[in-house]
């Protein structure tokens, strides 16, 4: 969601004639856009900050000027505390602001210093934020759904990016077919809670995330749809039915369970069981049976016992992910497990956290080597580092490369940069630590095939 945010502050500041720039040595303006989630994540800012305020000396030295401005969950959570350790700050601005950066820009201009703004405002701040000018490429984010209203025990998300909000549906739908026209042809729904989405549609009824999906569809030029992130809870048998009937949804969810123990899901108020996940995973796989599943884990969360990791890695075990995240337990300020003693030794944590990456990674290893041979639909992105090379993911978002000087086709151009945005069947041939590489099978009868099932 950052990466989308970043996207729209740049696309709000164009007017003022910024443009974006890859380096801080030569920009006017740095926007550091931050994220809270854990304490590492927050701690990274000052780190940086630290480098830029040297930038910013060296600027003012020469008769210069360098912008700072903080954005993201940090800013929201620390605002005050964050311009009095880093009063060269010019600029903070929380999630819910976006839509008035440009503004607090123009006042940093006149001289204004020190400027947060960390409210929640009521104007609705995607009203004013929709792309612009920027591609977003072949693969776009679209945030339909922000915010939080489910309060898991150890999470700054509903503090920091506030109560659940749902995007109408019309807006989203134009914006998909704004970001289609651009070239994309994946899309990627974005929310803290994405299946929460029940915005209102067209006529005025309430659409969840289901119905959208299928509206999102019927966009022209949209092949493949993806959601993230989505808790158990809000999984309902609509969702469950579209991974059955739109082809466009791919088959790889990322659906958090953080624990398999019954106690620390309930400790943690994440409103399921282990067995209701199980459960839950058994009737999406029955609709949908090439559906591969990525979650979310916090070992060492307060009170976990070693009774209570075995029962994470024997859920681990039963479920088998093709991918997944592990996370130490930080505490996060004002969340209430923060307060709650933490019995675990943090060398026991270490140990958990090793053991459980050890399994995924041993479970993502050979959901990979069982794709070695198949023919998949890849998307083909970028080109690669090499020359000839070209970067597609499947539709598990395995990345893959083919060498297109071995590519025997009429309908591309010398170098084979014509495929990208476009779908071709691969043979995944050889695994590497993250990625594979492939072959394209038929190339020009089968990209005929999918470029007319895009354009139609
Ligand atoms: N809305 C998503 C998660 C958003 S946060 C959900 O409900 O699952 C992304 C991930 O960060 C979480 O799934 C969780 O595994 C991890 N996380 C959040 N707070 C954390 C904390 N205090 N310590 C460690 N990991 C945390
Ligand atoms: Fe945080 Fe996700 Fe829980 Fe919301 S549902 S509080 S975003 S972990």
């Amino acid at each position: 969601m950052n990466v989308y945010d970043s996207a729209r502050m740049a696309d709000s500041l164009s007017p003022l004639g910024f443009e974006e720039t890859l380096a801080p040595e030569g920009a006017d303006l740095v926007i550091i856009n931050t994220c809270h989630i854990r304490e590492r994540a927050a701690e990274k800012l000052y780190s940086e900050l630290g480098r830029l305020r040297l930038l910013k000396q060296e600027r003012q030295a020469a008769g210069g000027k360098l912008t700072l401005a903080v954005a993201g969950c940090v800013a929201q959570a620390e605002g005050a505390e964050l311009l009095a350790r880093a009063p060269f700050v010019d600029i903070v601005v929380g999630p819910q602001s976006y839509h008035r950066l440009a503004e607090l820009v123009t006042r940093s201009d006149d001289g204004a210093r020190g400027l947060m703004d960390t409210e929640f405002p009521v104007e609705p701040k995607f009203d004013s934020l929709a792309p612009q000018r920027h591609a977003e490429g072949v693969t776009a984010f679209l945030t339909v759904q922000e915010g939080c209203d489910k309060f898991c025990t150890f999470c700054v998300v509903p503090y920091t990016r506030g109560a659940e909000y749902s995007r109408p549906a019309a807006d989203i739908i134009a914006e998909a077919r704004h970001l289609a026209s651009l070239g994309a042809v994946e899309l990627t729904l974005l929310g803290q809670n994405v299946n929460a989405y029940h915005g209102v549609g067209p006529e005025g009824a309430d659409w969840g995330l289901a119905r959208l999906i299928e509206e999102l569809a019927d966009v022209p030029g949209l092949a493949r749809i993806r959601y993230t992130t989505s808790h158990p809870h809000d999984v309902d048998d609509a969702l469950i039915a579209a991974h059955r009937d739109v082809p466009e949804l791919m088959p790889f969810l990322h659906l958090p369970v953080q624990s398999g123990s019954d106690s620390i899901l309930a400790a943690m108020n994440r409103k399921h069981t282990a067995d209701e996940y199980r459960r839950l995973i058994g009737r999406l796989r029955d609709a949908r049976p090439d559906l591969a599943l990525s979650s979310d884990f916090i070992v060492g969360f307060p009170g976990e016992t070693a009774a209570d990791f075995e029962a994470t890695l024997r859920l681990v075990r039963d479920i088998g992910f093709a991918q997944a995240f592990a996370f130490k337990y930080s505490p996060r300020p004002g969340t209430p497990a923060a307060d709650r003693d933490d019995g675990v030794p943090e060398a026991e944590k270490d140990a958990r956290l090793a053991a459980l990456l050890d399994l995924l990674r041993e479970q993502q290893d050979s959901f990979n080597d069982a794709m070695l041979g198949q023919i998949v639909p890849v998307l083909f992105e970028k080109p690669g580092r090499h020359p000839n090379q070209l970067v597609g993911r499947t539709p598990y978002l395995q990345p893959v490369h083919i060498d297109t000087s071995l590519m025997r086709t009429g309908l591309l151009d010398k170098t084979g940069m014509d495929l990208i945005g476009r779908i071709a069947e691969t043979r995944l041939d050889e695994r590497n630590a993250y990625s594979f590489s492939g072959t394209l099978i038929n190339g020009v009868e089968q990209m005929t095939e999918t470029m007319m099932r895009i354009s139609a």
